[in-house]
């Protein structure tokens, strides 16, 4: 069986190689050479350490086969796949992107592209007439995160990518939220997948790293060719911690899924709450879609608290979860928006798109259940 018929949960521990081919040790080692002996003067597989590492290699491996990519890329952050798959935009191009993004990826959009000649539109990519209405002549690619982050805004993947054929567009997706085993866009026809593989595939909050894929050959050259021109590559070290948190990837997604499930149910139900985001609630709003093109709800959900003041005490009060931006991690991660992962975005820009000062998220990580909300309850006044 080639590795690529396995389905995701034997992918996940094998990956593209399951021991060293050089010894048989029962992981990839860390290969810490930055350049390779040219035999006779002629390179063999490996010639410089930015173009090409074994351990790298693994994580690249592992992200195209777990999407059905033809080619995996494994960077230095999160930011550094989405700034590279952003690369394929050259000056005079036209972005579409999700109004409502990840705050780094709004930084870029906003504040980069526009240096370099590039001009964008943000759009409520929900609404696919919105979509169709901003495309100009001059656009080129549509850049989407489903579900969004913070406000569990669901895109209709097979409506973007229709638009995007029938516009030439090139689609990319953040899919770090959901990761490959809960979401495989590439399957539905967007262009280039892209993760911030320090959240969950990475699993333990200790490294920053980024994956790209796509399963377009020319694109695939074109992105090698940035991967390789930019030089921020994965580190070996870090490519190693990465291909073993994704090995857990199934067990730790889907515990804390189910734990995310009971949370949002109680504090659903709690008077302290004015408002809740979870894909996995009955009346979520982006259900219908959100289920059609991903089988899980995540394990990540937001909600609105009645007063600024209750904020505070929470956050005073709140003894498990670590208080910082950052999502997917074994412990969980309790974030204020507004004033961490979003603080790029200027105010007036947060409170447009329904980010308000009231706002907290939560990323649930493989505490016991009764242990978290017994925290959480305490400091919900
Ligand atoms: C964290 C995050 C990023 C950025 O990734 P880094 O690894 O921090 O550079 C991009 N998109 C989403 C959805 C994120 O959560």
């Amino acid at each position: 069986m080639a590795p690529s018929e396995y389905r995701p949960a034997t992918l996940l521990v094998h990956q593209g190689k399951d021991r060293d081919p050089a010894t048989g040790a029962a992981t990839v080692p860390v290969y810490l050479a930055s350049t390779y002996h040219h035999e006779g003067g002629v390179a063999g597989e490996y010639d410089y350490a930015r173009s090409g590492n074994p351990s790298r290699e693994q994580v690249e491996d592992a992200i195209a086969l777990l999407e059905g990519g033809v080619r995996g890329f494994a960077y230095a952050s999160g930011m550094t796949a989405i700034g590279s798959a952003l690369s394929l935009l050259k000056s005079g191009d036209h972005l579409i992107a999700s109004s409502d993004l990840y705050g780094g990826s709004w930084r870029f959009i906003t504040g980069v592209l526009p240096q370099q000649g590039i001009t964008f539109s943000l759009v409520d990519t929900t609404d696919t007439a919105a979509v169709k209405a901003a495309i100009t002549p001059q656009t080129r690619a549509l850049f989407l995160e489903t579900p969004s982050n913070p406000l569990f805004k669901i895109t209709n993947l097979r409506a973007m990518v229709e638009i995007a054929k029938e516009n030439e567009l090139i689609t990319m997706l953040d899919n770090t939220f959901m990761t490959p085993l809960m979401q495989r866009p590439l399957e539905l026809g967007i262009d280039v997948t892209i993760h911030s593989a320090t959240k969950f595939l990475g699993g333990h909050s200790d490294i920053l790293a980024g994956l790209a894929t796509t399963a377009d050959a020319d694109l695939a050259k074109r992105l090698k060719y940035f991967q390789n021109a930019f030089g921020a590559v994965l580190s070996p070290f870090d490519s190693f911690l990465l291909s073993r948190g994704i090995k857990t990837l199934k067990v730790r997604l889907e515990a804390s899924q189910t734990t995310a499930q009971e949370l949002a149910e109680r504090l659903q139900a709690h008077p302290a709450i004015a408002r809740i985001w979870f894909p996995g609630l009955a009346d979520f709003p982006g259900r219908e879609v959100h289920f059609s093109q991903a089988t899980g709800a995540g394990a990540v959900l937001s909600f609105e608290l009645k007063e600024k003041t209750q904020v505070k005490k929470l956050l005073e009060s709140i003894k498990l979860p670590i208080i910082a931006p950052s999502l997917g991690g074994v412990e969980t991660i309790l974030t204020h928006c507004w004033s961490m992962s979003h603080a790029a975005i200027p105010a007036e820009d947060k409170l447009k798109q329904g980010i308000t000062r009231k706002l907290l998220r939560i990323s649930v990580g493989l505490e016991d259940v009764e242990d978290l909300w017994e925290d959480l309850e305490a400091g919900l006044v």
